[in-house]
């Protein structure tokens, strides 16, 4: 607008400028002809007055056609910036728009005390939609999706999306309990199951969200951690919302780190070893070991077995810690050929494409250890699969000459199904069942699930023993092998030389 006012204003100094300046030429060479100053007039008028009518014409000719291209590339500029700031599939603003937003959010909040929230939402499964409906129906959904979120936030909120199934809120909020209540609503709205075709399907979403409250100084620093708090969302089975805090923050710079550096680790042999705990039998000669891996992660210091296993298992490299294992476990098999060596097996580890006996048998052929000597630690978890391929895999892991221990038996279902359809060889009995409750019913049970376990024709192993009741309990309800701290805790391969050469000497 007032590009063309100046544009108008420009034109008609110019006109204003063209035809003086023609008049002044017109009298100039006209006055030597005329003789008298009516004569002079008289002469002008036919020529200055179609002149000046011609100038007026062609300006304003020429100033229309300059006001036309100026709004012409005053469209554009905005069309422009239109896209340059929104999402061309659903309208909403884009990454580069919400950072705008919460800086100036941020700015506005240190002059006020104006109190803002951002959430990011994903939309759980969604990646399902597009790869068995195609991208085209996972687009609709993006978009009844975008405009489901602009009916939950209020008129000067901004949803944006920032590709993907990955949208974000920017909500001014005044107390702190509206962000739960907001991203609560936004978890029943999105459980609606979506038509899709003639198909209805349910992408029920996860949100992470974080507050103002947290007093991050920049746009990134808010999106990081609405993202953190979107993953904690997910591990904790989706459809719900967490709210950012400082601990989840560390906690997810810890998972992150170690899912990172598992790999190198797994690549090189760096900070990864396996310890052995020993097995003891009735008469107290060590029978066996288990082998338990092992990790001490530069920034962490010992990681927790459990954890390195779920980070193996969620990163999809838990074959090569598994392979990594037995390789270890085969080496030390291959000096103590009369020991049993017993490795854990990850139900992760199982499944219609792991090649896992192949692989297996490999290890061990390269190693020269026979496949008896090995004891495949298995859960009850693997069992709980439903999956015919595991049930297969577990016979071929038997016919090939491994023998097989249903590890932590009594912390699941203890079901005495899974033993009658899975042939395993040992059962390992968590050591809850020797340490918790009193005496008298600790050994009645443990006695009912050895005499279980004997009927069926396996070894019980008992797991767990720190005291000399534990084991007295034990072996009074007719436990075979013993395993636990008051015999010693996994230790190096160097230490269980030594301990294994200590009690050689004691029992010679
Ligand atoms: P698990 O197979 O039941 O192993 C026994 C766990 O009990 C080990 O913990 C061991 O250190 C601990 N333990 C042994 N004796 C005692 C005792 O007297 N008292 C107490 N309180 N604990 C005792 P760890 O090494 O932390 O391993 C935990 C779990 O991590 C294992 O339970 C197993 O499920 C898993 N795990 C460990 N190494 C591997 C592995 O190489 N592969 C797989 N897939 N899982 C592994
Ligand atoms: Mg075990
Ligand atoms: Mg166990």
């Amino acid at each position: 607008m007032s590009n063309s006012k100046s544009l108008l204003a420009l034109m008609v100094s110019a006109a204003v400028a063209l035809i003086v300046v023609s008049n002044f030429c017109i009298i100039y060479m006209l006055h030597r002809s005329a003789s008298t100053a009516a004569e002079l007039a008289g002469s002008i008028w036919p020529i200055a007055l179609p002149t000046t009518v011609a100038i007026v014409l062609v300006m304003s000719i020429l100033h229309q056609s300059l006001v036309d291209v100026l709004s012409r590339l005053e469209r554009k500029e905005r069309e422009a910036s239109q896209l340059a700031r929104h999402d061309p599939l659903t309208g909403l603003a884009n990454k580069r728009l919400l950072d705008e937003r919460i800086e100036a959010a941020i700015g506005s909040k240190s002059r006020s005390s104006d109190g803002f929230a951002v959430l990011m939402i994903d939309l759980d499964h969604f990646k399902r939609v597009n790869d068995l409906l195609g991208h085209q129906k996972g687009d609709e959904v993006l978009k009844v999706a975008a405009s489901r979120l602009e009916s939950l936030v209020r008129a000067g909120d901004t949803v944006a999306r920032f590709g993907g199934d990955e949208f974000l809120i920017l909500a001014r909020i005044s107390k702190p309990q509206e962000v739960p209540r907001l991203c609560n609503r936004i978890v029943a709205e999105m459980q609606r199951p979506y038509t899709i075709g003639d198909r209805e399907a349910s992408l029920p979403a996860s949100i992470g969200a974080v507050s103002a409250a947290n007093g991050f100084a920049r746009a990134e620093e808010y999106v990081r951690a609405a993202d953190v708090a979107l993953y904690a969302a997910k591990a904790d089975g989706r459809n719900c919302f967490r709210m950012f805090t400082d601990d989840l923050d560390a906690s997810i710079k810890r998972r992150s780190t170690l899912e990172l550096d598992l790999g190198h680790c797994l690549a090189t042999g760096d900070r990864i070893c396996i310890h052995y705990q020993p097995q003891i039998d009735v008469t107290g000669s060590v029978v066996g070991v288990e082998c338990l891996f092992r990790w001490t992660h530069p920034e962490f210091g010992a990681i927790p077995a459990i954890e390195a296993i779920n980070v193996a298992e969620e990163t999809r490299q838990i074959d090569g810690l598994g392979d990594f294992v037995l390789r270890e476990a085969a080496r030390f098999a291959k000096e103590h050929p009369l020991l049993s060596v017993a490795v854990n097996v990850s139900p992760a580890q199982f499944g219609s494409r792991s090649g896992l006996l192949r692989r297996f048998l490999k290890i061990l052929k390269d190693a020269g250890v026979d496949p008896h000597q090995i004891e495949l630690e298995v859960t009850e978890q693997l069992f709980m699969r439903q999956n015919d391929r595991c049930e297969e895999q577990i016979s071929e892991l038997r016919e090939a000459g491994f023998r097989l221990a249903l590890d932590d038996f009594g912390t699941g279902y203890s079901s005495l199904s899974y033993l009658r359809r899975f042939k395993v060889d040992r059962l390992k009995l968590d050591r809850s069942f020797s340490c918790e409750g009193q005496a008298g019913d600790r050994i009645a049970i443990l006695r009912a699930a050895v005499t279980l376990a004997h009927a069926i024709g396996l070894e019980v192993v008992a797991e767990g023993i720190e005291t000399l009741d534990q084991e007295a309990i034990a072996l009074e309800a007719g436990c075979d092998i013993l395993q636990g701290n008051r015999y010693a805790a996994a230790m190096d391969h160097g230490s269980f030389e030594n301990f294994l050469d200590a009690r050689n000497r004691k029992v010679a």
